[in-house]
Parts: structure tokens; C-alpha cells; sequence
């Protein structure tokens, strides 16, 4: 098994590889459970862009602590980044294989709430 993921947008503007994580969070606040993203945390150096880092819109709600980024070209939501600091998530929904996905820890975490884990999958 790969000890990374790979990601890509859907048109292959922005590609960028994630360490395997622990697990990965499945949020239900306003922002991420429109974005349906999966997020893989970043301790500083796991998420590694490989092509089109610079190629990304940015996106900030009203709280101005992170920052929404999605591919300028296609729209799919790529990663997410702190503005007040060096945080930042990348969204695994975006891997090149689909089946990756079935083999990761969900935590589902309450941010529209209580900011707790309801519960874990996988
Ligand atoms: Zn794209």
C-alpha cells in the first residue's frame, strides 16, 4: 500500500499528494458539508503540491481564520488554508483512485455544533 495519496482536480490543473493519514475528517459546518470534502489534516509537511499550487481561487467566509481553495478552472475544492496560521487540510475526495477512500478512518466531526467527533468509521 501506497504510504502516500495522490489528488487531482477533475480537469488536472492542480495535483497534490497527501501522507497516509490516521484518518481523515468529514465535517458537517456550513462551509464543508457543501463541499462534501474529505480532509486530511496537515501536521507541516504532508500535503505536497505537485502541480498548480498558484492555480487555485481562494474562498474566505465571514470569520477570516481559513481560507476555501478550489482549481480556478474546474471549481473542484482542493484544499483548505489558515490565514491566522500555518494550518491546512487537503481534500482526499480528490484521489486519482476512488478505492483509496474505502481503506481511511472517518471521523465525522460535529463543526456545526457541539466541535466534537460523533462518531468513527473505518
Ligand atoms: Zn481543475
Amino acid at each position: 500500500m501506497s504510504d502516500t495519496i495522490s489528488c487531482s482536480c477533475l480537469c488536472g490543473t492542480v495535483t497534490f499528494t497527501v501522507t497516509w493519514p490516521d484518518h481523515v475528517t468529514s465535517c458537517n459546518c456550513s462551509a464543508c458539508r457543501r463541499y462534501m470534502a474529505l480532509w486530511a489534516y496537515d501536521p507541516p509537511g504532508t500535503l505536497t503540491f505537485t502541480k498548480g499550487e498558484g492555480e487555485t481561487v481562494a474562498f474566505t467566509r465571514g470569520d477570516h481564520e481559513l481560507a476555501f481553495h478550489h482549481c480556478q478552472t474546474c471549481g473542484a475544492v482542493t484544499h483548505w488554508q489558515g490565514i491566522v496560521n500555518d494550518r491546512r487540510a487537503g481534500n482526499v475526495r480528490l484521489a486519482d483512485d476512488p478505492d483509496v477512500l474505502d481503506r481511511l478512518r472517518v471521523h465525522y466531526f460535529d463543526g456545526a455544533d457541539s466541535w466534537t467527533t460523533i462518531r468513527i468509521e473505518g
